[in-house]
């Protein structure tokens, strides 16, 4: 037997004896156990077993590609035009990264959260800074510090505190492995 999304709520189910379509919320099948015998029938119990296995999308998800590694995740079919990371390319704070453009580390304090032509600068947003031509304009805003923040007997050195707003694909997340 072999599953597969069909729309976003929806299960294809391919047997050898024909294929049925799965409503694993509603229940039903298209199979003639189903129909006509009122079984819950193997089917049914199939798509369940699928999704929690995670090979195929819950019911009102769609698989999208990571945009690091191509990797297949699954998420709300309301969020399917954003941008997505699978766990392993997926930043939270205190994340390490890794500038593209200047090649520095930078320890990640905020977001991702909105994208990068809705947030304000000192002149215009993310996305008008020079150096951020070259990135996607729906990309979520991320907040880096560079790390080595000191605190002088004088206090804290302001510069060496500052939160910079980077688009996230201009961060390539550091593993805390080395590559393989
Ligand atoms: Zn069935
Ligand atoms: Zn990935």
């Amino acid at each position: 037997m072999a599953v597969r999304a069909f729309g976003t709520h929806l299960y294809e189910v391919r047997t050898e004896g024909g294929d049925y379509l799965v409503d694993v919320g509603a229940g039903r099948c298209t199979c003639p156990d189903f129909l006509f015998r009122d079984a819950r029938c193997k089917h049914l119990r199939r798509v369940a077993i699928e999704i929690t296995a995670g090979r195929v999308p819950p019911p009102g998800h769609v698989a999208v590609d990571c945009r690091d590694c191509g990797r297949e995740v699954y998420v709300p079919n309301a969020r399917a035009d954003g941008h997505h990371y699978c766990d392993r390319h997926r930043l939270v704070v205190g994340d390490t990264v890794r500038d593209r453009e200047t090649g520095r580390r930078l320890v990640v304090v905020a977001g991702p959260d909105r994208r990068a032509d809705a947030v304000d600068l000192e002149e215009g947003t993310v996305t008008d800074h020079p150096t951020n031509e070259a990135y996607d304009p729906a990309d979520a805003v991320v907040g880096a510090v560079y790390p080595g923040g000191r605190i002088t007997a004088d206090g804290p050195r302001p510069e060496t505190l500052r939160v910079y707003a980077f688009p996230r694909s201009r961060l390539r997340k550091v593993d805390s492995e080395p590559e393989r």
